[in-house]
């Protein structure tokens, strides 16, 4: 089977918006407390629909990566710079600090390496999925697109390294064939390549942790959520109240992690996948929104059941958008 790389790009940036959009109503909540307004969460998602009415930051900010990939043709931080001030007249919805705050000096002329914030938390993971597609075939250029991309906003180590690890996570699934599947043993391989060798000790680190979840794959959901939720936080960050819970902290690491293992734990379709994302617990827009983009990445378009592309806000503008993204991709890197 050839694979349809436009349908790849287009599911990748609506698994975004689907998992940011069904997980939005859950932030902020224990996996056990959403777990008790429902049976089947699909059901409950068919009957209470006006609840899922929105999208987040995530979306929003992967939305003017792309758009700032297509006007740029490729990574311009001048043009990045442009597009996350544009951000601010969305409005921003759920922001977190990190990305709020250094956007905002970037709109006062603040020079980015001065506005950034020292924030480890997972926003410049949420939006770096279209530097994914569009370097997905120039390993260079998506780590180095991605490293930068991070860096505007959050000059903390582990912010760069998930950017670096998703973008790579996608890169990988997105030539694969879901009636075939892939080699969990090569995806391994090939996120710990993307951030090894650096001598900087939080990607050490993170590469340590996810040697931890490759072991840890056969744990049931819960209790690798447990394991993982706060994984890779140091004190005073620990949110105490929640230790031994399933609450996804929004650090990178924690998140990506816990992203991860959901994904790989529910490959078996996209509705599947994305439904226990959404509901993973704390930041779930975001584990949505990451695990999402996997999901849509190696599922592709076209096995995303419609009654979930109906139920995101904008879905038409995102699919174009997908389209102008792959346009571009196709004409710089496939000479066609
Ligand atoms: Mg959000």
């Amino acid at each position: 089977m050839k694979i349809n790389l436009l349908d790849k790009f287009q599911g990748c940036l609506l698994g975004v918006a689907i998992g940011d959009t069904l997980g939005h109503p859950f932030e902020g909540k224990l996996r056990s407390q959403i777990y008790s307004y429902f049976d089947d969460f699909n059901d409950f998602i068919q009957k209470n629909k006006s609840i899922f009415s929105t999208y987040t930051d995530d979306t929003q900010l992967t939305l003017h990566t792309a758009e700032a990939l297509i006007k740029g043709n490729g990574f311009n931080i001048e043009y990045f710079i442009r597009e996350y001030i544009n951000w601010l007249d969305d409005p921003p919805i759920g922001p977190g600090y990190g990305c709020i705050s250094s956007i905002r000096k970037l709109k006062y002329g603040v020079r980015w390496k001065q506005a950034a914030s020292n924030s480890g938390g997972n926003g410049t993971t949420m939006r770096i999925s279209p530097i994914a597609l569009f370097y997905c075939k120039d390993p260079k250029g998506l780590k180095s697109s991605a490293l930068k991309s991070s860096l505007i906003t959050h000059s903390h180590p582990a912010a760069s390294a998930g950017a670096i690890i998703i973008a790579s996570a996608i890169a990988y699934l997105i030539d694969k064939n879901p009636e075939v599947g892939f080699s969990i043993n090569k995806f391994f391989d090939v996120i710990i390549a993307s951030i090894s060798n650096s001598q900087d000790e939080v990607w050490e680190e993170f590469i340590k942790i996810l040697n931890k979840l490759k072991s840890n794959l056969n744990m049931p959901i819960e209790s690798g959520l447990i394991k993982f939720s706060q994984a890779g936080v140091k004190s005073p960050y620990f949110i105490e109240q929640y230790l031994g819970q399933a609450f996804v902290h929004p650090y990178t690491i924690s998140t990506v992690i816990c992203s991860i293992f959901i994904f790989l734990k529910r490959i078996t379709s996209f509705k599947e996948c994305i439904l226990e994302l959404a509901t993973a617990g704390g930041d779930s827009d975001t584990v949505g929104a990451i695990g999402g983009s996997l999901a849509g990445a190696y599922f592709g378009l076209q096995n995303i059941p419609p009654d979930l592309i109906k139920l995101v806000k904008k879905n038409k503008q995102i699919l174009k958008l997908g389209e102008e993204l792959y346009n571009k991709f196709k004409f710089k890197f496939l000479n066609e």
